[in-house]
């Protein structure tokens, strides 16, 4: 496997060279509400990825007090906009707003992070990880896939996404017991864990020494350090870090919805 953050770089390459093809920088938008401070940090990586893209990114950056009204109207703008070619809207919004409400009305043909069920975009997250599996020509067919978690922005389109490989692709959850965990782990060519939990795997746990797994969680320890939802060095063929590993692989593939939306790639 190429290292994630080579590959990324590489990605970022290819897709500014197929941009380069079409006239003038495509527009896309970023709505952020408030002023989080880890939201701003994913803003202005995103951002710095368009700009090394060639992609204009707009940010309409609202106080957290706005109202749902006032934040549906700027979607609507936005659906309307005639450059625009898509937008996202950072999440998490402040309590006062119904996100489901928010998120339904962003257009498909407009919806850059494929959390609409009818956009031809895929969730970012799970769409990278694919991306690099399908990359680094992992053979999907007839192995066994667990997911880790049943969210609909990672879970169930990933779970989508394998199944579409021919993998045999078993979904777990927080209702799933320990026991059935650790016999489903056993067998598992291809481990996506997703449930923002520390150490939902961790060294007791029996793994296949091919087995390859991706680390989609983001927690702060108790030192207020970043950690994923895995123990660190599990006796497994590839772990993807925390950070620099998923977080890197769904930047990316933002952009990469960029050129879908563009019918370019
Ligand atoms: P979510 O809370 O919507 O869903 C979590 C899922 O995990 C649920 O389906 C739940 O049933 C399951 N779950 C919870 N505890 C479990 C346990 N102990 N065992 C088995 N399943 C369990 O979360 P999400 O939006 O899917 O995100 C999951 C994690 O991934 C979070 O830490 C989030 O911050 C992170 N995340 C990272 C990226 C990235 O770019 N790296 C992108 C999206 C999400």
């Amino acid at each position: 496997m190429l290292e994630i953050k080579e590959y990324v770089l590489n990605k970022k390459v290819d897709i500014s060279k197929k941009l380069s093809q079409v006239a003038g920088k495509p527009d896309i938008a970023i709505i952020q509400v408030g002023d989080v401070e880890a939201s701003n940090k994913y803003v202005k990586n995103k951002i710095k990825d368009c700009n090394e893209c060639g992609i204009a990114c707009a940010l309409f950056k609202f106080d957290e007090n706005i109202s749902e009204d006032k934040l549906l109207e700027a979607i609507d703008y936005l659906n309307n906009h005639p450059t625009v070619v898509g937008f996202i809207v950072q999440l998490p919004l402040p309590w006062h707003i119904d996100e489901q409400k928010v998120m339904s009305k962003i257009s498909p043909e407009k919806d850059l992070d494929g959390f609409n069920k009818l956009s031809k975009t895929v969730p970012a997250t799970p769409l990278g990880i694919y991306n690099y599996l399908k990359d680094m020509h992992f053979d999907f067919e007839g192995k066994n896939a667990v997911i880790i978690g049943r969210s609909d922005i990672v879970g169930k389109p990933m779970a989508k996404l394998l199944l579409k490989e021919n993998m045999n692709t078993t979904v777990l959850h927080s209702k799933t017991s320990d026991t059935d965990k650790r016999y489903y782990l056993k067998n598992a060519d291809l481990i996506i864990v997703a449930t923002g939990h520390l150490e939902t795997l961790n060294n007791t746990y029996e793994f296949k020494k091919t087995a390859i797994i991706f680390d989609v969680g983001i927690n702060v320890d108790e030192q207020g350090k970043l950690q994923g939802d895995c123990e660190r060095n599990l006796p497994v063929a590839f772990q993807s870090p925390v950070p620099g590993g998923v977080g890197l692989l769904t930047r990316v593939a933002l952009m990469e919805n960029v050129l879908k939306l563009l019918n370019i790639c």
